[in-house]
């Protein structure tokens, strides 16, 4: 029975879904990357060639770093009002539709196509293409696109290509598999340019981004013979640096890197919550210790969110860090 549920959809079935729909909107989770963006500008750029509707829904607005993806004009938080009611709405990169946040109008499994990579995916749609060895959900979304023979143009390529270079940090991640490394190639054969997404996504930093990474490295504890480190950002750093969150998208990375480090933590404390950033060398599986606080990811990021203190969010991460065998 639970297997049978969790059972992921093939490609001809999720593609026989996609030609019988009429129109599509295109979901990505809050504070969006360029993996779920990406994936779903990707599929709706080939839906919308063949005569579909499509409309990108995120509650949150594209980050700076994202707006040259083609089509990133058109995400918004509203939904077109003379959309059907047989509109499918693919949710891209994200375990749970709940992480699509609150501000998506509710919307009937029946209508929900999940398209995934991440451990622990809840299978929440009538349909789930959850695929964990992808690297990106664009690459899963790829595999979509082979089934549907679309012509892979620039624009798409370059989608495709921003999601696996988000979800391997630029080929660094142990998900850099031989076949991420081949489709990028056949990527930029078809026109992506990977020099653009490497400035706009990693050579573009802010001076108020670096300066809020100095307070950040300032900040940084270790723990654990050395094999933890943390460190937080919260609303006076911001209002002192002039950076914002979306500038800490990456800065946990830094943690990670120290000699000697398993696993980091980054613990954003602010607009009233506190979210928090785990990094693995590999050893311990940071996905299971967030899952255990309500939160998810992959075996070597994932993320979580809480409410409380900062001292009290340091000390729950750090039990359950031991639990998973720090
Ligand atoms: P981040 O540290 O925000 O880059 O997130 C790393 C990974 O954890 C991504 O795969 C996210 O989808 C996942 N993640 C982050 N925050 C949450 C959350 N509150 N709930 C579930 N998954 C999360
Ligand atoms: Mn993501
Ligand atoms: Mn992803």
């Amino acid at each position: 029975m639970i297997e049978n549920e969790l059972r992921s959809a093939t490609e001809a079935e999720v593609v026989a879904e996609l030609r019988r729909r009429p129109a599509f909107v295109m979901v990505s989770h809050v504070k969006p990357d360029g993996d779920t963006l990406g994936a779903g500008l990707a599929l709706g750029i080939a839906l919308k060639r063949l005569g579909k509707r499509v409309a990108y829904f995120n509650q949150d607005p594209v980050p700076r770093n994202l707006r040259f993806l083609p089509d990133a004009e058109f995400v918004s938080r509203e939904i077109p009002s003379d959309f059907p009611p047989d509109t499918l709405y693919v949710f891209g990169d994200m375990s749970d539709h709940a992480r699509a946040g609150e501000f998506l109008p509710k919307v009937d499994r029946a209508n929900m196509l999940d398209i995934d990579h991440h451990l622990g995916n809840s299978h929440f749609g009538a349909l789930n293409f959850v695929i964990p060895s992808e690297c990106s959900t664009g690459t899963a979304v790829m595999r979509l696109l082979r089934e549907m023979k679309t012509r892979i143009d620039p624009k798409i390529a370059t989608c495709i290509l921003t999601t696996i270079m988000t979800d391997t940090g630029a080929f660094m991640h142990s998900n850099t598999s031989p076949g991420a490394l081949e489709l990028s190639a056949e990527l930029m054969r078809a026109g992506a340019d990977k020099e653009q997404i490497t400035e706009e996504i990693f050579g573009n930093k802010r001076v108020v981004a670096t300066r809020l990474l100095g307070r950040i490295i300032d900040a940084m504890q270790f723990a654990h013979d050395g094999k933890y480190c943390y460190s937080h950002v919260d609303d006076a750093m911001l209002a002192q640096t002039g950076a914002d969150g979306e500038d800490t998208e990456d800065m946990v990375n830094v943690l990670r890197a120290q000699e000697g480090v398993d696993v980091a933590a980054l613990f954003k404390a602010y607009e009233g919550e506190i979210r928090v950033s785990l990094r693995s060398s590999g050893r311990v599986n940071v996905q299971a210790a967030a899952a255990r606080l309500g939160g998810g990811g992959h075996f070597r990021a994932s993320g979580l969110t809480m409410h409380g203190s900062l001292d009290e969010a340091i000390a729950a991460v750090d039990a359950t860090l031991l639990a998973e065998g720090l």
